[in-house]
């Protein structure tokens, strides 16, 4: 058998220009400058022909040169020689032909996959041919049952596992790419789940022990899908540097700088932990998926059934890129189907759903997955600054409506207090200072002004009312934030507000109008929020 321990990844997608047919390649190990490259003498080694079974390999000219191309884009990738395991090849696809070359030497530059620079790096799962691979939804199914048979998932976390495989296979069409974060007690098989989607990721990678700086230069080089294993960060420098990859890394055009060089962490992760994200951030970039002990019969995870998996769908899942490459950078999701998703979310989700070309039956289920996802997300993002101040001000904008006392002036301290009483009575052990409050407000765009000798804070004017609706539009608030629970259970949501009919903010509540006797107010904090009449909200 042969041997896979040393697995590397590199394609590159050149667009081909219309004025120059030749190729222009920006690949190569020992200059890894660009260089230019003729096809007509290349070596055409073979083609495959989709209709023909693997065997039939077709020897054509796929790429005429000297003619007048489209503008069409040439997708480079390397696979493995079958004859000798431990050689690269280039795989070239464009328009539906597909030649396979080997490295050569063109004006005096060897022109090779740069995974030859990488041979010491043992982990290597490349394809070494193409095979047809018998639809979207035979493929997807194919997927599922195969994991299904070595990790006991649940069918939502199976399918998002699913769909998370075929969508890093293109991850240049995405403007975000999806991180998978795997969540279990020791002992529930997350090292298990790692290997085996190690046999379906597109030039993945698993982490073990690296340094800070190889993680960077593999990561810029080989543009893999990393696998991080028992990610436990910690205050060292590497899972400080580990932190700041993985927060780069989820969008291209962020390049990091390390030693003088950029490098571009860009790359879809899977990341293996015993516990959550702490960091809201990152946590917003990945898809949770829970594993449990579990007492199902499971196939064990060998290295013969890591070989077979491997060999049975990476040839077929590099087909499914190529064959659908095209369509997956086209495809726009409807955006009236992402209503309700936060933006990182919709980032999510346009990745996810575009490798299902459009099939209605996955693009539902998926949607229907996300949104559930975001809820709960919702409710760990709801303790960072931003969405407490948020809260905050709208809950303070609505403060005193039944009895037409509606706040006209506060200080950030004030706001600051009401936050920290928020958390206080929903038992969390937070605290924010003013100072804090401040630079939120700021940051939000909301303008802090002198108060007079009772120091900094907001007038709140129907400008600031409309601006405060507005954010709580932004950030996923509604009258069912603020009305208590056992008013929004049976759909009363209190006072009528017009900027809340205006912005959408109304939750599906019932509002009705009712006069209170107007309590007599003391203040006895002279910090407190002034009072004005009610007017236009
Ligand atoms: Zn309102």
């Amino acid at each position: 058998m042969k041997s896979r321990e040393r697995k590397y990844f590199f394609d590159n997608k050149v667009p081909r220009q219309e004025s120059n047919p030749e190729l222009n390649l920006l690949v190569g190990t020992r200059q890894r400058a660009s260089a230019e490259f003729d096809l007509s003498p290349a070596k055409v080694l073979s083609c495959y022909s989709p209709r023909e079974s693997e065997r039939n390999i077709l020897i054509e000219k796929a790429f005429p040169n000297g003619h007048a191309a489209l503008r069409e884009t040439v997708l480079v990738e390397t696979i493995r020689d079958r004859k000798n395991w431990g050689k690269f090849l280039f795989l070239l696809s464009r328009g539906g032909s597909i030649k396979i070359m080997s490295p050569f030497v063109h004006a005096g530059e060897l022109i090779a996959p740069c995974e030859s620079d990488f041979q010491s790096v043992a982990d290597l799962c490349l394809p070494d041919r193409i095979l047809p691979y018998g639809g979207l939804e035979k493929l997807f199914l194919e997927i599922s049952s195969t994991i299904s048979e070595f990790i006991d998932l649940s069918q939502k976390d199976l399918f998002l596992v699913t769909a998370f495989i075929l969508s890093i296979w293109f991850p240049d069409c995405f403007q975000a790419v999806p991180y998978l974060w795997i969540v279990g007690a020791l002992g529930t098989g997350k090292t298990k789940l790692l290997r085996l989607l190690h046999c379906f990721c597109r030039r993945a990678l698993l982490v073990g022990d690296l340094s800070g700086a190889s993680l960077y230069k593999l990561s810029s080089l080989l543009k893999p899908t990393l696998l991080i294993d028992e990610f436990e960060p910690g205050n060292s420098k590497k899972d400080t540097d580990m932190l700041r990859l993985l927060r780069t890394g989820s969008v291209p055009s962020v390049p990091a700088a390390r030693n003088g060089q950029l490098f571009t962490t860009f790359g879809a992760k899977v990341i293996a932990s015993r516990h959550l994200p702490v960091d809201t951030a990152l946590a917003s970039r990945a898809l949770l998926i829970r594993m449990f002990p579990t007492a199902k019969n499971l196939m064990p995870l060998d290295q013969a059934a890591i070989e077979r998996i491997a060999d049975q769908f990476q040839p077929r899942l590099l087909m499914f890129r190529l064959e659908n490459h095209s369509c997956v950078e086209s495809f726009r999701i409807q955006s009236v189907l992402l209503e309700s998703l936060s933006p990182r979310m919709k980032d999510l989700a346009r990745a996810l759903a575009a490798p299902l070309c459009g099939n209605k039956k996955y693009t539902e289920t998926l949607l229907a997955i996300l949104r559930e996802h975001d809820r709960d997300a919702a409710i760990e993002r709801g303790l960072e600054p931003e969405w407490l101040t948020v809260e905050a001000l709208f809950r303070l904008c609505h403060e005193g409506m039944a009895d037409d006392r509606l706040i006209a002036e506060m200080t950030v301290g004030w706001i600051a207090a009401h936050i920290n009483g928020m958390l206080k009575f929903r038992g969390e052990d937070l605290k924010f200072t003013a100072r804090k409050v401040g630079a939120t407000l700021k940051s939000l765009g909301v303008k802090i002004e002198s108060l007079g000798n009772i120091g900094r804070g907001l007038r709140f004017t129907s400008i600031l009312r409309q601006k405060t609706h507005e954010l709580a539009r932004q950030f996923g608030f509604d009258r069912r934030n603020l009305a208590p629970l056992s008013s929004a259970d049976y759909g009363n949501g209190g006072v009528p507000c017009a900027l809340c009919e205006d912005f959408g903010l109304t939750g599906g509540l019932r509002f009705v109008e009712f006069r209170r006797e107007r309590p007599r107010v003391s203040r006895p904090n002279p910090r407190g929020p002034l009072f004005s009449k009610r007017d236009r909200i």
